[in-house]
């Protein structure tokens, strides 16, 4: 299809009021939860032209959603997700719907908005994405992070990339259903969460937890980390892939607690807490984490074997991941278990040797290796050093097969036809592993056709983070396409 998206650029605050007034989108008439609403004038509810396409309106509403700092660091310090979820429900609003919004704790907003499908007989599918992002230090970025600043075709600041990009391709999906009076597929759970980015204790765990029904009938969720494309070079020349994101490896995040016999500096100390501990992080950090290769893994270097002629084999495996380019990270960390050592704290003087000394260390497992994993550490932690849980949370798989990875795929094609798809599992963790809790499958489709020359990877948490805003309005076309057809 390829619909040009110049218009979609024009997506300046001024342009796009016209474009409303021009579609005649008046202000929804719901009332919003915790919100003043007292702008009432004549309302339109679902009827407005459909003319206004979500791609036309994907890079303006990513742009204001990056306006809204809504960092989270991971201490209930940040600003909360409350003015983003706010945003959101006003984006509902306008369009006639009334979205729900959730407060877990003061500030941490949790937007659901249910649309009822063509075919309410079948299981419903939830699609979500998170508002908050992880914080920016402005010195380290080119342009000021939450400014949204247009440049080179691409839209900067943080969240750009995780995940205020996707979270405005499904705002604008929505809001087009309601406009133009089109209905999804299937019943649609919509939800922007809070707090994923410290792993969803306020948000999608909260929402799990506390109001399970929003997902009742829901057997499939679709989110972020998966559906981008990479190039691939080939003996063809260079061949676009999209990694649709299978998996998710599990978080044991430990703290390992040395014990000792606390004393004068100037005596000698066989039971020093310090000495005891550095050995154990010596350990862990040199320990061989066997490699084995789960499902998605396995297809994935495979497939990419075989598109690009080069050997999977596990001594070649080094060239083979080297053709993912900036993606290979992602896909190192799923070869195997990993342990990182991430903080370190002892002492109180220099010449008081400590009771104690602890160590955080993050833990990654595949799927069915949690146990085996902790059992590892405590081996390697020794006798003396506790190992506790601080937080864990489930390794997750699901088939790259059967109708909705069918339906992810086609929409994928329609768009880019001679591109490939291919499975891939997570290093990190999204809000499918709280999800799972319910049964529900959970996979990464967050379409985006990507320039070759873009490292679109290592952006998630990094610094200059940026979307082109034509990936943008890819992204908004084949999420709409699947939402009409899986
Ligand atoms: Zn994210």
């Amino acid at each position: 299809m390829g619909i040009p998206c110049g218009e979609a650029k024009r997506y300046t605050g001024r342009v796009q009021k016209t474009k409303r007034a021009a579609a005649g989108v008046g202000r929804g008439r719901h009332t919003l939860i915790g919100m003043s609403h007292d702008d009432a004038e004549p309302t339109v509810t679902s009827a407005g032209p459909s003319a206004v396409t979500a791609e036309e309106e994907v890079a303006r509403i990513c742009a204001e959603l990056i306006r809204i700092d809504s960092s989270n660091y991971g201490d209930g310090s940040g600003p909360g997700e409350r003015k983003a979820a706010e945003y959101v429900m006003g984006e509902l609003a306008e369009v006639g719907l009334e979205g729900t919004l959730l407060e877990s704790e003061p500030g941490r907003a949790t937007v659901v908005v249910r649309l009822e499908g063509e075919d309410s007989s079948r299981p419903g599918l939830a699609v979500h994405g998170h508002l908050d992002v992880v914080p920016a230090n402005a010195a380290d970025w080119q342009v000021d992070p939450f400014a949204a600043e247009e440049r080179d075709g691409c839209i900067w600041g943080r969240g750009a990339v995780d995940m205020k990009d996707m979270d405005a391709m499904i705002l604008a999906n929505i809001r087009h259903f309601a406009r133009s009076g089109t209905r999804p597929a299937r019943d649609t759970t919509f939800v922007f969460f809070a707090d994923e980015e410290a792993g969803g204790t306020y948000g999608s765990h909260w929402l799990v937890d506390h109001q399970p029904q929003w997902f009742e009938g829901v057997t499939e969720a679709i989110s972020e980390v998966g559906g981008y494309s990479v190039s691939v070079p080939t003996s063809q020349g260079p061949q676009r892939a999209y990694l649709l994101q299978t998996a998710e490896k599990g978080i044991a995040w430990l703290r390992l607690r040395a014990h000792g016999r606390a004393g004068h500096g100037s005596v000698p100390n066989d039971d020093n807490a310090i000495v005891r501990l550095a050995a154990a992080i010596g350990r862990i950090a040199a320990h061989e984490w066997p490699r084995e290769y789960i499902a998605s893994v396995r297809e994935l270097l495979d497939t990419l074997s075989t598109m690009t002629g080069l050997s999977s084999a596990d001594e070649d495996l080094e060239q083979l991941l080297a053709t993912l380019g900036g993606a290979q990270g992602f896909v190192r960390g799923t070869l195997r278990d990993t342990a990182n050592v991430t903080m370190l704290e002892s002492g109180y003087k220099h010449n008081v040797i400590p009771q104690t000394a602890t160590a955080a260390v993050d833990c990654r497992f595949l799927p069915g290796h949690e146990d085996a994993l902790m059992a590892t550490i405590r081996e390697l932690a020794g006798e003396h050093v506790e190992v506790e849980v601080v937080h864990r949370d489930v390794a997750i798989e699901a088939p790259f097969s059967g109708d909705l990875v069918e339906s992810m795929k086609q929409a994928l094609l329609r768009e880019d036809p001679e591109a490939a798809v291919l499975p891939y599992c997570l290093s990190g963790g999204t809000d499918n592993k709280a999800l799972s809790r319910l049964g529900i499958s959970g996979y990464g489709f967050a379409p985006l056709r990507l320039p070759a020359d873009l490292d679109f990877a290592p952006m998630f948490h990094g610094i200059d983070e940026r979307v082109p805003v034509d990936s943008l309005c890819f992204g908004a076309r084949v999420l709409g396409d699947f939402l009409r057809t899986c």
